[in-house]
């Protein structure tokens, strides 16, 4: 038998017992032994009947001392039987599972593990697991594996299955980490570590089995993604950007210090001969669009393409405005690739790339489409990076050959995070809002001030100003307490805001649509806008002063923080109002970190901390590998260790001169 035979090569796994397996990943022996348990359960203390204690689960070591007994009948069905050791007795009931009376035999040893509870002042065990001392040890007299629940039968029965696949095949396992690592870091091996995360012979051994296959996690995303440094730097890029000057370009408003200084950076990186490979990181309003915008200038201005990706239409057709304004007077092409443009468009806009006369391409996911094929593509950008998987940053940067690649995020990312996102790129941080910017004053309240916050957007709007109301879903989903676009909008046009003019955006409406409703909302004519979340990347209107968001409590903090981004971008005082009736602490407790801080990277650092990284970029976010066992804040520290072994393996592979970073490469690009 080997690893990658199918998992019903295994005694008693039929094929309905296959497809649930399916169902959850498991094909492959292979995969079986990579099904970790979510829970264990320690069965490895055996207390005599004198000690155990009330509420607790315990396992003992009885005889079954007298003939069990049923009482009632069918579901009422109650089986008793009396357990003793030599330290006392104590009786076991199981409900509605008549069949015990038979299966527990007067006489016989066995261990009962199960919870005990106090009833009529006497100790009693509830439905107990059984083990028959001559039985499978699997079962009993250690810490036993829980593993998820759902494919539909016992877990006896699963650990049958794991036991059987980690003696048919485990020897053949190899160890995927370099064995210097292994032994430096003290990490246990690969055959061991996946045994005992099955079946831990003691509490130590689970523990070090699974900081092993942490480590390993780890270790293998970031070795991929220093493989994708490594192999960028090493390349030399026939890109060359000489001309450094970018007066020609006509920019409305000085650049800030911090906008100089990543501009210099990024400006060292695209003369250096090798590709650039950075992330600029600045909060929401930073400024970082005409820092890459400059980028792209001068990219182009040395004769090649550059090209900008944004997470939404909205997003993307906004940048095609303000590049073309941008560029056009300094002759410069613009050209826009998103899935909202008609197929004649498309085909005309695939034309002008692949012929070069397009210069700046904007677009989305379009982008990274087969069929968009570029020219001479010098520069790529990401805009708002978190919202791209690594696998689409890779598929940008693939193509052309060694492009200068230049991500931005927004989100500013806690330091750990930062590492498993973006390896070794290098970075600049834009920590300063340009001039006259005012702080957004945000409240958290209860739906209780609702009309008096009506009251208020109607004044904003007497004033010449325009708000926001984002509600978390686009109809009537049923729920009571979910607020909805389309029904909130209608009842402000009937109630509070009559005869203001208010319209609806949500990610169901047409690529045209969504574009009518912007362009009118940036001209002004629409005084309020409300909006799923579709607006809350990168939308800049500084006109807008106000920003309500219903429910609160459904989003994250990164995400709100996101959501007021879109207000205090002009000259005018804004305002952000948080609403939800939520009574869960842990909402309050976001809820007025909100109110508290405007710093995008204190807000982000609790986010990671209240909510764990798997939900740090919200639900719709997927920047994230996801990770089977690790976690990014509980392994900080396995974190930094696979960090340091990964440097220490690429010193090596230099020394060493071999090549194997193109396999690590295609691995991330695909999968992750
Ligand atoms: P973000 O970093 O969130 O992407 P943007 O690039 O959209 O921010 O910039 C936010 C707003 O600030 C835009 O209206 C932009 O024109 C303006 N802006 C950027 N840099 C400056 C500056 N140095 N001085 C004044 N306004 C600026
Ligand atoms: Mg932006």
């Amino acid at each position: 038998m080997n690893l990658h035979d199918n998992i019903t090569t295994l005694k008693n796994l039929g094929p309905a017992r296959a497809k649930a397996f399916a169902r959850a990943g498991v094909f492959s022996i292979l995969d079986l032994l990579n099904f970790l348990p979510r829970d264990y359960e320690d069965r490895s203390v055996i207390t005599p009947i004198a000690d155990i204690l009330p509420d607790l689960p315990f396992t003992i070591k009885a005889k079954v001392a007298l003939a069990p007994k049923n009482s009632g009948f069918g579901r009422t069905a109650v089986t008793s039987a009396i357990l003793e050791d030599e330290s006392g007795r104590i009786e076991a009931l199981y409900f509605n599972q008549p069949y015990m009376k038979n299966a527990l035999q007067k006489g016989e040893i066995y261990y009962f593990s199960g919870k005990v509870i106090l009833r009529a002042d006497k100790l009693q065990m509830q439905s107990p697991d059984i083990t028959k001392l001559s039985g499978n040890p699997l079962n009993a007299c250690r810490i036993i594996p829980v593993y998820p629940s759902g494919l539909g039968f016992s877990q006896k029965l699963i650990r049958g299955y794991i036991k059987d696949a980690l003696d048919l095949c485990l020897n053949e396992l190899t160890d995927n980490l370099p064995e210097k690592i292994t032994l430096k870091y003290q990490i246990m091996s690969r055959r061991e570590a996946i045994s005992n995360i099955h079946f831990p012979k003691s509490r130590d051994f689970f523990l070090k089995a699974r900081e092993r296959l942490i480590f390993e996690e780890f270790f293998t995303f970031q070795i991929a993604l220093r493989a994708l440094k490594g192999a960028v730097k090493k390349q030399i890029t026939h890109i060359k950007i000489i001309d450094d000057d970018y007066n020609g370009l006509n920019i409305p408003f000085q650049l800030t210090n911090a906008q100089k200084a990543a501009l210099k950076q990024i400006i060292a990186d695209i003369k250096s001969g090798h590709p650039m490979y950075r992330l600029v990181q600045g909060d929401v309003g930073s400024g970082k669009t005409i820092v890459a915008a400059i980028a792209a200038y001068l990219a182009i201005k040395n004769g090649c393409q550059a090209a900008i990706m944004a997470p939404t239409e909205v997003l993307a057709n906004q940048h095609f405005e303000s590049f073309t304004r941008l560029f056009e007077p300094a002759g410069i092409t613009c050209c826009l690739i998103t899935g909202g443009i008609s197929a004649a468009e498309k085909k005309a806009a695939y034309y002008a790339i692949q012929s070069g006369q397009a210069q700046m391409i904007i677009g989305t996911h379009a982008l990274i489409q087969d069929k968009t094929l570029f020219g001479n593509l010098g520069l790529v950008i990401t805009d708002e990076q978190h919202r791209f998987g690594v696998n689409q940053r890779i598929k940008l940067s693939q193509k052309s050959s060694a492009p200068h690649v230049l991500v931005m995020s927004a989100t500013p990312i806690p330091r750990s995070l930062a590492l498993v996102l973006y390896g070794d790129m290098d970075i600049s941080v834009i920590d300063e809002l340009p001039p006259g910017r005012k702080e957004i004053d945000t409240f958290a309240l209860t739906t209780a001030y609702r009309k008096r916050v009506y009251n208020f957007i109607s004044e904003q709007i007497k004033k010449g100003r325009q708000a926001y109301i984002i509600c978390p879903s686009i109809e009537d989903g049923g729920k009571l307490d979910i607020e909805n676009v389309l029904d909130y909008a209608a009842m402000l046009k009937d109630t509070y805001l009559k005869g203001q003019s208010i319209a609806v955006l949500h990610g169901k409406m047409k690529p045209a649509e969504k574009q009518e409703i912007m362009d009118s909302f940036v001209k002004g004519d629409i005084d309020l806008l409300v909006s799923t979340t579709v607006i809350e990347v990168g939308v800049n209107v500084p006109n807008a002063t106000v920003m309500v968001v219903e429910n609160g409590e459904r989003f994250g903090l990164s995400q709100l923080h996101q959501l007021r981004g879109r207000v205090g971008r002009g000259s005018d005082k804004s305002y952000c109002i948080l609403f939800s009736d939520s009574e869960s602490a842990m909402s309050k407790e976001r809820l007025s970190a909100m109110e508290k801080t405007g710093d995008g990277f204190l807000i982000s650092e609790l986010d990671l901390k209240l909510r764990g990284p798997g939900d740090f970029f919200g639900t719709r976010q997927h920047g994230l590998p996801e990770l089977k066992i690790g976690d990014i804040v509980r392994d900080a520290e396995l974190l930094a260790k696979a960090r340091e072994a990964v440097m220490e393996y690429f010193d090596d592979i230099e020394n060493n001169g071999e090549i194997v970073l193109d396999e690590f490469i295609e691995a991330v690009a695909k999968g992750f």
